[in-house]
């Protein structure tokens, strides 16, 4: 990539090939179209019905606009989001698109909060909305292996959730170092980073938790980045390791997790600027959505809402969220 002078990536033009703007001047009929050409590549947009793979369905509208299609051949009927992660939406398309458009332009992270009050949508609509996009981002690690011969690696983790308040008057306050007296939702997200190459990240109860989990995800001959604390030590029986001190130096004799370290830097801004808390089920999402963003961040943002796009309309029905609403209606 050649780049004038000074100018990064992301203040480049290469690097903005859409815009909310543009978004917004769309016709709802040209995000169904947007949609079923990422849904249905292979027939340049033409519908296929989910259930039978029959072609050319007839095509009709609800009360409420939202585009239908009814199989020829098996009469069932389906819409464009049918059978994916977006099944069953409330919101016209072109909602989600701007949604995911604001998520992807943000490189932190998006708060749900504050995307309802961009789109005029509800808190709980976007809130699961996001979950759903991370989600599809989540799709993208599935058996994804890092390293092999040749490859470096990096590996670290850090502590994420848990936090207890401090109490108001001093002598009720407690030693939050001891286990006791924390909340017991304090989890350490892993992070393995190939340089030049992909990001996996986890979540553990315990960094020594997860020296199975990298052995099956890190391939053998991988050269193996990690500081000096000894939990990593066991992992100099699979791979030839080198260990930075970072009492000492952040990057000595070609040792370094500064890759590493840049993926707990975004992850952490995203849980101190966006989400205030990261913990509990939803750590996970986080910490791919971050690893998603790193490995994406030299990646124009109009490739990256079709990315995520894409990943959404290839998933399935959401694990995290299906009938959430019906569930949570209080
Ligand atoms: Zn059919």
């Amino acid at each position: 990539m050649t780049l004038a002078k000074g100018i990064h990536f992301l203040q480049s033009k290469r690097a903005k090939t859409l815009s909310l703007a543009e978004v917004f001047r769309m016709s709802e009929s040209e995000a169904e179209t947007a949609f079923r050409k990422i849904r249905w590549a292979e027939t340049e947009g033409q519908p296929v019905c989910p259930e039978c793979g029959g072609l050319e369905p007839y095509e009709f509208r609800r009360p409420t606009g939202l585009l239908r299609f009814r199989c020829k051949a098996c009469a069932r009927n389906f819409s464009i989001t049918s059978g994916t992660l977006f099944a069953s939406h409330k919101a016209p398309l072109r909602a989600y698109l701007a949604a995911i458009a604001v998520f992807m332009n943000e490189v932190k992270g998006k708060n749900a909060l504050a995307l309802s009050r961009d789109l005029g949508m509800s808190h709980k609509a976007c809130w699961v909305l996001l979950h759903k996009v991370r989600e599809a981002m989540a799709e993208e690690f599935r058996g994804r292996k890092i390293g092999g011969k040749n490859k470096v690696a990096e590996v670290d983790g850090a502590y994420f959730g848990g936090y207890v308040k401090p109490a108001n008057i001093k002598e009720h306050r407690i030693d939050r170092r001891y286990l006791a007296n924390q909340s017991g939702k304090r989890k350490s997200v892993v992070i393995v980073r190939e340089r030049n190459g992909n990001s996996l990240p986890a979540v553990f109860a315990s960094e020594g938790a997860a020296l199975s989990w990298i052995k099956s995800r890190v391939e053998a001959g991988t050269l193996v980045n990690a500081d000096d604390a000894s939990g990593w030590n066991n992992l100099a029986s699979k791979y030839e390791m080198k260990r930075i001190n970072h009492s000492e130096a952040y990057s000595k004799d070609g040792a370094c997790t500064n890759q590493a370290e840049s993926y707990f830097s975004r992850l952490r801004r995203a849980e101190m600027g966006h989400h205030h808390h990261v913990a509990g089920p939803y750590l996970l999402r986080y910490a791919q959505e971050s690893a998603w963003r790193e490995d994406a961040r030299r990646t124009d943002n109009g490739a990256q809402v079709r990315r995520v796009t894409e990943l959404a309309l290839k998933s399935k029905p959401s694990v995290d969220f299906s009938g959430y609403y019906q569930r949570h209606r209080a």
